[in-house]
């Protein structure tokens, strides 16, 4: 296999130069031209089964379309995994994890805090007739049972970037398929896979897209998940659009580039923030205290370029800092090539349970491909104004 950065240019194009076109067609076609019943009702049973077409007919939008099926199979070879499905949204891609373990048979789950508040969420609410058990890192095993269908880790984790071993975390899921929300790390700096998850979830509204232009999500797992996975999108519809799939697409062949220059004002920043007086703590990976297990160099490349810091003011500090930077957007999300900041408790993790809410002088920042200067500067003015 080509090196990461050749296959996030090359990746889902083999076909290009054979049809006469330098980037992909785009399809927007909703319905298909049928061969004739027999083989367009053939084609139908394979797709809606979630397998690939069977050369007769793509039958219906909701069934295959190729420009998502093109970054679902770059996706998969980032993340060293035989197959992807995508979705509208990151939530609409855990959801079908959960439908497909639920129907399984299996509908406990084990969580791993802190997760992104609308995954935490939807797990607290089990509104998708599952049921969860909360543990730490190490408390995976205990609370397997007979019933666990699956086990969910994000590392990083959203919002205070710990980082979560996942090689252990498979050894105490003891054959529970394990879960890993890539979002922060993305294929570039980590790769869950190869370190045994059974999924790889990407809210590809994050640095896939790395733009803040497009929504989607995306699964990566071998051939019998993601058949189960597809199959799950094409009876509950939580599609990607075709428009989405290209931009995504697109996304990708920046991918790397993107990442490497946000990680490396991300480092400055962190290191910055940490010397600032108004600043408590800082957390990055970067950051030896916040990475006691060594994992960066051992499972994941580089910190990356999200962080989160408290000031030394209280709520009422970290809210006006926030609401006083020029430059950095006060905004939820992440992962764009514009920096953001955001208040976790108040906003992207206000939905979870208070005694697993993120602190109330917490702030996260998403570093993005500004000069590094700029973003000090602005920070500095409004850490000032604290
Ligand atoms: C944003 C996010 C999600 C949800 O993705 P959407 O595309 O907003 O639905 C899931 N996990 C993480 C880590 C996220 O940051």
């Amino acid at each position: 296999m080509t090196q990461l950065d050749t296959r996030s240019v090359h990746a889902g194009r083999d076909d290009l130069t054979a049809l006469g076109v330098h980037v992909p067609p785009i399809d927007l076609s909703t319905t298909y031209p049928l061969p004739d019943v027999e083989r367009g009702g053939a084609s139908y049973d394979a797709l809606a089964l979630g397998n690939g077409p069977d050369g007769g007919s793509l039958v219906y939008q909701r069934l295959w379309n190729p420009n998502v099926a093109r970054f679902e199979q770059a996706l998969a070879e980032l993340e060293y995994c035989e197959s992807a499905v995508a979705y509208g949204s990151g939530m609409a891609a855990l959801s079908a994890a959960l439908l497909a373990t639920v129907v399984g048979g299996r509908p406990h789950v084990v969580a791993v805090r802190p997760l992104y508040g609308g995954s935490d969420h939807l797990l607290s609410t089990g509104l998708l007739g599952t049921s969860v058990s909360w543990v730490t890192p190490t408390g995976i095993a205990d609370a397997i049972r007979p019933d666990t269908g699956l086990v969910l880790v994000e590392t990083p984790a959203n919002p205070t970037v710990e980082l979560v071993d996942i090689a252990a975390a498979v050894r105490q899921a003891n054959g529970v398929p394990v879960l890993v929300d890539n979002t922060f790390a993305t294929p570039v700096l980590q790769q869950p896979a190869q370190h045994g998850a059974t999924l790889v979830l990407h809210s590809a509204t994050k640095y896939l897209g790395g733009h803040g232009d497009v929504m989607g999500g995306v699964i990566a797992a071998n051939a019998e998940w993601t058949a189960k996975l597809r199959q799950v999108r094409a009876l509950t519809g939580g599609l990607l659009h075709p428009l989405a799939a290209y931009e995504l697409h697109r996304g990708l062949q920046t991918l790397p580039v993107r990442v490497r220059a946000q990680q490396s004002s991300a480092e400055k920043v962190a290191d910055w923030l940490s010397t600032h007086p108004a600043v408590d703590n800082v957390y990055y990976p970067g950051l030896p205290e916040c990475d006691p297990q060594g994992l960066i160099g051992r499972q994941q490349s580089g910190p990356g370029a999200v962080l989160a810091f408290t000031t030394t003011g209280g709520y009422d500090s970290a809210a006006r800092v926030a609401a006083s930077l020029h430059l950095i957007t006060h905004a939820v999300s992440l992962g764009g090539v514009d920096t953001l900041i955001q208040h976790p408790a108040g906003l992207t993790h206000r939905l979870v349970d208070d005694s697993a809410k993120p602190h109330n002088n917490l702030l996260r920042l998403s570093i993005g491909l500004e000069d590094p200067d700029d973003l000090t500067n602005d920070l500095s003015q409004a850490l000032a104004a604290t």
